[in-house]
């Protein structure tokens, strides 16, 4: 049987150097794609020397090329993080609109099955609990968060519009919150920041009063999600995350501890919009997919401190979009 070809966006970033990984030992030939704009080249340079691997610098917003045949598209391209929505708002509206519809084109053109990256931010700061995939949300369309929850909401629209008029084969996994090694150390995001301000000496930085909660889900657990979904005939939305619900509060203390930092937990005040709850309901998953996350907190957690510890000093210290103003385009 002729090798699968599968194209990975954003494959140079922290969830798409993992499929990057995956793809490559369930032996296919792995094109990653990524602008390079919240990725990073080291996720993927242990790759760069496999012969079933190849790298394009390429922004997916703009007309996508990919030569020769596809099986599977998998759309992981856009930042990811609260703080990037506020430093680049129109690139990742560009990516979840004008991206999708170009790598939808693509899928077509190809005949290869296409899987998006949505997201739990489609539930918006939800008034359900846990959220289930029929839950329709609670997005402020003009708020900080808008930018991500609408490109991500017109990206599933889209998806399900070519999958029933085109008849494209498509899947939608909507990711809750995710971490493991490759995250990106500055990102704003609540475990890099605590971990990264715990490496660094700084102290703890907490939300609000810290009362609000989130579902962490180790990097491993989700891949194999992904994995299932897209190998499965399923074209509704999936919600893919680990239910293990915790405040923000207890996080931080769980930081404190597994760091053993001496530094002291502050509090800011609560970014607009801000999510109060998030668990996933992953009924659907258990039943169509038989996936459950296995991986515990406290594994995962040790595991990406153990990675954070590992990286050079100048890469703690490195201050995200530092030459931003570069970026508005
Ligand atoms: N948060 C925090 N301190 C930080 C960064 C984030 O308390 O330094 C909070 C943030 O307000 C949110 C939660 O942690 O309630 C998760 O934030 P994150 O940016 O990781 O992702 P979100 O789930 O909000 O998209």
């Amino acid at each position: 049987m002729a090798k699968k070809r599968t194209l990975i966006t954003g494959g140079a970033g922290f969830l798409g150097s993992h499929l990057c990984d995956r793809f490559i030992k369930e032996g296919h030939h792995v094109i990653a794609m990524d602008n390079l704009i919240t990725g990073d080249l080291r996720n993927i340079e242990h790759l760069f020397k496999h012969p079933d691997f190849e790298f394009y610098h390429h922004d997916v917003s703009k007309f996508v090329h990919v030569p020769g045949e596809l099986d599977y598209i998998l759309h992981f391209a856009s930042p990811a993080s609260p703080i990037d929505y506020l430093k680049i708002p129109i690139q990742t509206l560009k990516v979840g609109s004008l991206g999708t519809h170009n790598l939808l084109g693509l899928a077509r053109a190809k005949k290869a099955r296409l899987i998006i990256a949505s997201t739990s931010e489609v539930y918006g700061d939800p008034t359900v609990h846990p959220q289930p995939e029929e839950y329709y949300g609670n997005v402020n369309t003009v708020g900080p968060r808008g930018v991500y929850d609408e490109a991500k909401r017109f990206q599933e629209a889209m998806t399900m519009a070519y999958h029933t008029y085109h008849g494209l084969e498509t899947r939608i996994v909507r990711i809750f919150n995710t971490y493991g090694p490759r995250m990106r150390l500055n990102d704003g995001r609540v475990l890099p920041a605590f971990i990264g301000q715990a490496l660094r000496g700084e102290d703890l930085t907490i939300f609000g009063d810290g009362s609000q909660t989130r579902s962490f889900c180790y990097v491993d657990d989700l891949v194999e999600g992904i994995y299932r979904l897209l190998m499965s005939d399923y074209a509704q939305p999936v919600n893919i995350g680990n239910p293990d619900e915790i405040t923000i509060k207890d996080f931080a203390e769980e930081i404190v501890k597994l760091t053993g930092t001496k530094q002291k937990i502050v509090y800011h005040p609560l970014p607009k919009d801000d999510p109060k709850q998030r668990q996933p309901n992953i009924t659907k998953a258990k039943e169509l997919l038989k996936w459950t996350p296995k991986v515990s907190r406290a594994e995962g957690l040790k595991i990406t401190y153990d990675y954070f510890k590992s990286l050079p000093q100048e890469v703690l210290f490195q201050r995200d979009h530092k030459d931003f103003e570069g970026y508005k385009k």
